[in-house]
């Protein structure tokens, strides 16, 4: 068996402003200090690669933050540095881009440091709707970088979210059809999460809600909102191929595959998270979500950790379950014990998945409850 690859992660924590309803390792703080960050960066890349020794390194994920504010130099810093440990010439490299930070000469400076697929956080190409969520741009300066971008690197995926205020069922079908429109491999599409059971840090958006200070559309409407979307991306041929990811044949998100595959992945950089697995275990450490604390912990030659978890091989059992049925490809069947057939047929006979070639997937209306449905297949 060929050794099996890893992704590699590396989190860029600054943006222009924060949105309100974002739980990322973000800072606004200036000036950014991006070539000491790289530096940092392939610094702690190197201390953590031993634990990837012998492995090639397939994708490379740059997200954030925004990663578009970093200086390409710093970007190609980073590329080299995967380079070394195996990153093919025509690997996946990603770079996540925010509409004004995104124009084709910023384009043909990543092409050159190797990236090869962009994703732009539009969002919504409704004013009203950008407006609600607290984005700084326009649905003009959304299409004008799409536009830029595709024309220098042509593999570029947009974000969309729904459920947000001022969103409706026409709001997101004219979105997604706005989408389909323009140079675009592939789209994820994510329903606003203010559940505080997820989010990793409290939000204004949902501390304003709890507070009764502003409302958002229900559960039923949301979900209403992303079956509008899948429907327009579903005919304009793009393949559901996760349950918030669609993709034109062949255009995929290499990176993210190997997340839903349960396969490895090195994180390097502020608020990053990287998982190592050994036998029937593994290891997933968070890094320091603030850039001093990480940078600190850099400078004095460590890792700079903040939690590490060990997993064990129900609770790795349990996450393929639940990962591998967010997939079209979905759940080896040889991986649930024989206890679990009778939820295995009540799914199916519900509606929610089909059971075929020793493979159980989701249907739509089970990928709509996705949580649910793989925690009813969990083990003890
Ligand atoms: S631009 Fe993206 S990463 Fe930055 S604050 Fe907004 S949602 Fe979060």
């Amino acid at each position: 068996m060929p050794p099996r690859p890893f992704g590699l992660y590396v989190h860029f924590p600054w943006c222009s402003f924060r949105c309100p309803y974002c739980d990322f390792a973000v800072t606004t703080s200036r000036p950014i200090p991006g070539a000491r960050y790289a530096a940092a960066v392939v610094e702690e890349i190197r201390r953590r690669a031993p634990a990837f020794a012998g492995r090639p390194c397939a994708t490379v994920f740059l997200g954030g933050g925004t990663p578009s504010l970093w200086e390409p130099s710093a970007i190609a810093r980073v590329v080299e540095e995967a380079r070394a440990l195996g990153l093919h010439r025509a690997a996946e490299v990603t770079i996540e881009a925010n509409p004004e930070s995104a124009d084709a000469a910023r384009a043909a400076a990543w092409r050159d440091a190797g990236v090869t697929r962009v994703s732009i956080g539009v969002q919504s190409f409704d004013p009203a709707v950008l407006h609600k969520l607290g984005r700084r741009h326009g649905p003009a300066d959304a299409e004008r970088a799409i536009r830029e971008v595709a024309g220098v690197i042509g593999n570029v995926s947009v974000d969309l979210i729904h459920g947000g205020r001022r969103s409706s069922v026409d709001s997101a079908q004219a979105d997604a059809e706005r989408v389909v429109s323009l140079p675009v491999t592939h789209v994820s599409s994510y329903a606003l999460t203010l559940d505080a059971e997820v989010l990793a840090e409290d939000v204004p958006f949902a501390r304003l809600a709890r507070q009764g200070k502003l409302s958002f559309p229900g559960d039923d409407e949301v979900v209403a909102q992303g079956r509008a979307m899948a429907g327009v991306l579903g005919a304009a041929g793009f393949r559901r191929y996760e349950v918030s990811n669609y993709a034109r044949p062949g255009f995929e998100s290499r990176h993210n595959l190997l997340y839903w595959r349960s396969e490895d992945y090195l994180g390097a950089g502020a608020g990053a998270v990287g998982c190592v697995r050994s036998g029937e275990s593994a290891v997933r450490w968070t890094n320091h979500r603030e850039v001093g604390p990480w940078l600190t912990a850099v400078d004095a030659g460590g890792l700079p950790t903040a939690e590490e978890e060990r997993l064990g091989a129900g609770e790795l059992r349990n996450e393929r379950i639940m990962l591998s049925l967010r997939t079209a490809e979905g759940l080896e069947a040889a991986w649930l014990g024989p206890e679990q057939a009778g939820e295995v047929e009540g799914l199916v006979r519900a509606g929610l998945a089909v059971s075929q070639g020793g493979r159980i997937r989701l249907t739509a209306a089970g990928m709509d409850v996705h949580s649910a449905v793989a925690e009813r297949l969990f083990g003890g």
